[in-house]
């Protein structure tokens, strides 16, 4: 598995973060985890924290707010990996980032910053609808501050969690796959992406001391789940032997559903439509200047969506 690293994770309780924390000890790196004193008294996270040290993770204290904290923290480690909040209906945190990048840029030693995006690449969204594309927009003014910077950078593009689109197969407010009916997103044709949230940590771990993936962005397309909203309801529909009733939402009566929402919701709802109306995931080619996961490593075995929707039966 080639060189070690020793790694930060940072926003290691959250929901990619456990799992990049994981994979970073899988995959044999002296892992550091940032333990924040604004958690407090949460035993959830205390506990989560413990269990990282338990498996061999260090813990290391510091905070946004404290600078020196930060620099600090940084000071014992060769690659940063953030994963900080930025899903609205949970909590968004993206520019805090900022604060992360002026302590890697006075640290000095960061051989590879991963800034939290995992997901929609933003740099293709500069025609996103509001006010979705605040999330975009946040990560794009962060991409800015760490190439202003020169700090050595892999944008991790892993497209949609599994766990929130193929588990509610693709529909807005679900999590769970109905055995008796689904609501397409126009003809539910459109082609997205689908990836297992252990996969994106695996995959995102083995990038971070790859030359080849050093400056760019790194999309995961795993292709046997380049799949659209329809096939994910067939191999649901074949798992349970059962054809699921469909109706259909059109583009416009999904607009005009959103537009009545609070504005995490709405969020949310801009990210559904671009991806399932527009297929903004699929609709261009990877370039040069960037790669493809699962061609760099095709030694990971991934969790394909019909495999991934057994745990549902
Ligand atoms: P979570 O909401 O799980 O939060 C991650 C961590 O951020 C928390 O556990 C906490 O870590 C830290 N955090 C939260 N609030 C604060 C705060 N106020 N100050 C400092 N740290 C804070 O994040 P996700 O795992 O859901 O999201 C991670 C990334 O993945 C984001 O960039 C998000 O946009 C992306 N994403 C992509 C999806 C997709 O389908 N492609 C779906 C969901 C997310 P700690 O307390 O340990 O410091």
């Amino acid at each position: 598995m080639g060189l070690k690293s020793k790694v930060l994770i940072i926003g290691a309780t959250g929901y990619l973060g456990k799992r990049l924390v994981n994979a970073s000890l899988q995959q044999g790196h002296e892992t550091y985890v940032l333990r924040r004193p604004e958690i407090g008294v949460d035993i959830e996270k205390i506990q989560m924290l413990l269990s990282f040290k338990k498996q061999g993770a260090h813990l290391v204290t510091g905070s946004f707010s404290d600078h020196r904290s930060l620099v600090e923290a940084l000071k014992q480690v060769d690659v940063v990996i953030c994963a900080v909040s930025g899903v609205h209906i949970r909590s968004h945190q993206i520019l805090l980032q900022l604060k992360l990048v002026d302590a890697i840029k006075e640290a000095g030693n960061i051989k590879r910053f991963l800034p939290s995006e995992f997901g929609t690449d933003p740099a293709r969204m500069a025609d996103a609808l509001e006010p979705g594309r605040v999330t975009f927009d946040d990560k794009m003014v962060v991409r800015k501050a760490i190439e202003d910077a020169g700090i050595p950078f892999t944008y991790v593009s892993a497209n949609c969690f599994a766990g929130y689109m193929v588990g509610g197969l693709c529909q807005p407010g679900h999590i769970l796959p109905s055995r008796e009916s689904v609501l397409l997103l126009g003809d539910g044709n459109k082609k997205s992406i689908f990836v297992d949230e252990d996969d994106i940590a695996a995959y995102t771990i083995r990038t971070i001391n790859d030359p080849r993936t050093c400056n760019k962005t790194v999309y995961i397309r795993p292709s046997e789940n380049i799949l659209s909203q329809r096939e994910v309801v067939e191999l649901w529909e074949k798992l349970i032997g059962k054809q699921l009733e469909k109706s259909s939402l059109s583009e416009q009566d999904f607009i005009n559903i959103m537009r009545g929402q609070g504005y995490a919701e709405q969020v949310g709802l801009t990210h559904y439509y671009h991806v399932f109306y527009e297929g903004c995931l699929t609709n261009f080619e990877i370039g040069d200047d960037a790669e493809e996961a699962c061609a760099l490593y095709p030694d990971i075995k991934y969790t394909k969506v019909a495999d991934y929707l057994k745990q549902y039966l």
